[in-house]
C-alpha cells in the first residue's frame, strides 16, 4: 500500500473533486475524497492517510468523516437537503446602516440560525453613518434583541470602531459571519485577520500546487486562534425556504405563549383568545417582532404554490 497510517485531520477548503486538510501540526494537505465519503464539507473532522510522494508535494486521501456536532444545510433539488459546513459553534448575524438596516432580515437570519441550535450575535456594521434618528432606533431595536439573549454589537470598519470588542469572542469557536451582501462582511474578515488574503496564498504556495480559484468553502483562522467558514453556501445563510415550525421557534418569546392560545391551530393574528396578541397588546411583544412574523409567514405562503429549489 503506498499510504500512511490514518490520521486526524480538519478540512479547511473544500473544492471540486478535492480537499485541504489541516493536520494534526497545522500543516496543510491536499487530499483526494473516498468515494464512500457520500459528502465533505469545510468544518469536518476527518480520517485521512498521507499518500507516499516522490516529489515534495504532499498529498493524502480522506478515508472517513467524523460525527458532526452541528450541521449548516440547504434545502436541495436531488438531494433533499445538502450540507454546507460543519461543526459550528457561532453563528454573527452582520447587518448595517446603509443598505437599509432591516429587522426583518435579523429576524430571518435569527430563525435559520435557532434551527442550527445556535444562539446568534447580531453586529451592526457602518454605525458611523447613522444620523441620530437612525442610531436611535438601532439601539431601541438592540435593546430588545439583547432582552430575548442575543447578544449585540454596532462597529464601524471603515473606523475600526467596535471590532476590537469581536476577537474575544472568536477564540476557540468556529463562526460564521452571515448577512447580507454589500453589509461589510468581507470587511470585517479582511480587518479581523488582515493576512487573510495572504493566508490563502499560502496555502496554495506550501502545497505548491498554485491558487485554486475555484474554492467552493475555505476556513480562516483569526489571530486569536478562532475560526471562521466563509463560503457562497454560507452566504446564502437564512434565505432557504423554511417551514412555519422553524419560523415560531425563531420568535423565542412567542414560543411560552403559544399553549396558551384558546385554539390549536391559532395562526396568532386576530383569532380570538390569542395568547400572542395579548402579549402585543400590552406591550409585552414590540409591534415589529409581531409584523415580522406574519410577513414571514405570508411570504412562504405565497411562495407555495411555486415552490422553489435552490440547486
Ligand atoms: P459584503 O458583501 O458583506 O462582504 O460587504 P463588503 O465588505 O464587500 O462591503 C461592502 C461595502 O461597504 C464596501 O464598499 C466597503 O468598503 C463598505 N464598508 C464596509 N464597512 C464599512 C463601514 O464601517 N462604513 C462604511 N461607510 N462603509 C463600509
Ligand atoms: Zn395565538
Amino acid at each position: 500500500d503506498m499510504l500512511g497510517a490514518e490520521q486526524h485531520g480538519l478540512v479547511i477548503s473544500r473544492f471540486g473533486q478535492h480537499a485541504d486538510i489541516e493536520d494534526s501540526d497545522g500543516l496543510v494537505v491536499r487530499c483526494d475524497i473516498r468515494r464512500t465519503v457520500s459528502s465533505l464539507v469545510c468544518g469536518d473532522q476527518v480520517l485521512w492517510r498521507e499518500a507516499k510522494q516522490e516529489s515534495d508535494k504532499r498529498r493524502g486521501v480522506v478515508e472517513a468523516v467524523q460525527e458532526r456536532h452541528s450541521q449548516l444545510t440547504r434545502p436541495d433539488y436531488y438531494d433533499g437537503v445538502k450540507i454546507v459546513a460543519s461543526n459550528i459553534d457561532q453563528v454573527f448575524v452582520v447587518s448595517s446602516v446603509l443598505p437599509d438596516f432591516s429587522d426583518q432580515i435579523i429576524d430571518r437570519y435569527i430563525i435559520a440560525a435557532e434551527d442550527m441550535g445556535i444562539t446568534p450575535t447580531l453586529v451592526v456594521n457602518k454605525i458611523e453613518l447613522a444620523d441620530e434618528r437612525q442610531r436611535q432606533h438601532i439601539d431601541e431595536r438592540l435593546a430588545y434583541y439583547q432582552k430575548l439573549g442575543y447578544p449585540t454589537l454596532t462597529i464601524s470598519c471603515k473606523q475600526q470602531l467596535g471590532t476590537d470588542q469581536l476577537l474575544p469572542k472568536l477564540n476557540n469557536q468556529v463562526s460564521i459571519f452571515v448577512g447580507q451582501s454589500g453589509v461589510g462582511k468581507s470587511s470585517l474578515i479582511n480587518q479581523l485577520i488582515p493576512d487573510a488574503a495572504v493566508d490563502v496564498g499560502d496555502i496554495s504556495e506550501n502545497s505548491g500546487l498554485g491558487q485554486h480559484t475555484t474554492t467552493a468553502s475555505r476556513m480562516l483562522t483569526f489571530p486569536g486562534g478562532g475560526r471562521l467558514i466563509d463560503s457562497p453556501g454560507v452566504r446564502e445563510f437564512g434565505l432557504w425556504h423554511l417551514t412555519p415550525e422553524q419560523v415560531i421557534n425563531g420568535y423565542i418569546e412567542f414560543l411560552p405563549l403559544i399553549s396558551q392560545c384558546k385554539f390549536r391551530d391559532c395562526k396568532h393574528q386576530n383569532d380570538p383568545g390569542c395568547a400572542v396578541r395579548a402579549a402585543l397588546e400590552a406591550g409585552d411583544i414590540p409591534q415589529f417582532r409581531f409584523d415580522n412574523y406574519h410577513k414571514i409567514i405570508n411570504s412562504m405562503e405565497e411562495n407555495r404554490s411555486n415552490r422553489t429549489f435552490v440547486r
